[in-house]
């Protein structure tokens, strides 16, 4: 797939956001379903290349579905999520191959090439979305990447978190918000799908400021963005921190949370599509600070329904503001 369909804005389910629902239908005809698998990779923020202790929020245990083994082959990893999420998808679902959990760029290309390879083998998968880092890829790889996205589809989600180099920093992040432009635009620039995850309540960030920073976001060249709110997870260094100055942190309502996020909508361009609104772990791993009986579904209905009662929809602010439509970044 490349940027052709990139910077498309088609959506056909009515939703007042740009649905991943519609964006998978647009670029493969249905609905898609991804599956996570873990390659066994590091990162290197926790092997001492950038740091060793992670970043301050950081519980992979926590993030990463009990089916997702590194230990086993990749093609049983798919077999276990495809009968995992069997029952709760429709008979005509696709199925991506969804590189997980650490950075899924990090080890030698010849090794991050067998194990895409063993993904794409798997007769299901018809494409692959590979979360990491910034600062985990290179023109080699980037390059071979470009040329799998000639024949497959290739989606690369980069963890951003923040477009604030102090909001980075405070939470150990170990790179800065130029590495993620860099990472993002070399990547787009070579027709491959982008993603940015952004995590939504770090350490003295006020709703206001993050409402501004919508304006850098829509300054990448993405394809698809997950927001989703800070969780304080026991055990994390965050928790420490939240524990000494619970003042630093946002003390969000679920619906004071979908409010900020309907305002960030309304700032987002219109072509991007919104993945994700929310995180959710298994209840075994308690959180602070966080509404914890909510579902994502009911998430995502309250901020339908705040929108429609807003009569807004995404990026009709930026229309009200500039009488524009605003244009995806153009890349050299
Ligand atoms: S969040 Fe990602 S980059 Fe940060 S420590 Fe965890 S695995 Fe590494």
């Amino acid at each position: 797939m490349t940027t052709e369909s990139r910077s498309e804005f088609h959506t056909d389910d009515n939703r007042p956001y740009y649905s991943y629902g519609a964006y998978c239908r647009f670029i493969f005809g249905r609905q898609m379903q991804k599956l996570p698998v873990s390659a066994g990779f590091t990162c290197p923020n926790r092997d001492g290349t950038k740091g060793t202790g992670g970043c301050s929020f950081c519980s992979n245990d926590a993030f990463t579905p009990s089916y997702c083994d590194a230990r086993q082959p990749i093609a049983r990893q798919l077999d276990a999520a495809m009968a995992f999420y069997s029952r709760r998808i429709r008979p005509d679902t696709g199925f991506l191959a969804y590189f997980q959990p650490f950075s899924n760029t990090y080890a030698p290309l010849e090794e991050l090439e067998r194990r895409y390879a063993e993904a794409l083998a798997h007769p299901h998968i018809e494409g692959l979305v590979i979360a990491t880092r910034p600062d985990c890829v290179d023109e080699r790889k980037l390059d071979f990447l470009a040329e799998l996205a000639q024949q497959t589809y290739i989606c690369i989600e980069y963890g951003i978190e923040s477009t604030s180099d102090a909001a980075l920093r405070a939470v150990n992040r170990g790179h800065d918000f130029a590495a993620a432009r860099r990472a993002v635009e070399q990547t787009a620039r070579r027709g491959i799908t982008v993603g940015g995850h952004f995590i939504l309540g770090l350490p003295d960030e006020p709703d206001e400021t993050l409402l501004d920073r919508v304006r850098t976001i829509n300054s990448l060249p993405l394809t698809t963005v997950k927001f989703h709110q800070l969780q304080i997870l026991d055990g994390t260094r965050m928790a420490a921190l939240y524990d000494d100055h619970p003042e630093r942190f946002r003390h969000w309502s679920a619906e004071t949370y979908i409010e900020l996020l309907a305002e960030m909508l309304r700032r987002l361009r219109p072509d991007i599509v919104v993945e994700r609104i929310v995180n959710q772990t298994p209840p075994r791993f308690r959180s602070r600070g966080s509404w914890s009986n909510l579902r994502s579904g009911d998430l995502w209905r309250m901020l339908e329904k705040r929108l429609l009662e807003k009569k807004a929809h995404q990026g009709d602010f930026l229309y009200l503001c500039n009488n524009v439509r605003p244009q995806t970044p153009e890349i050299h």
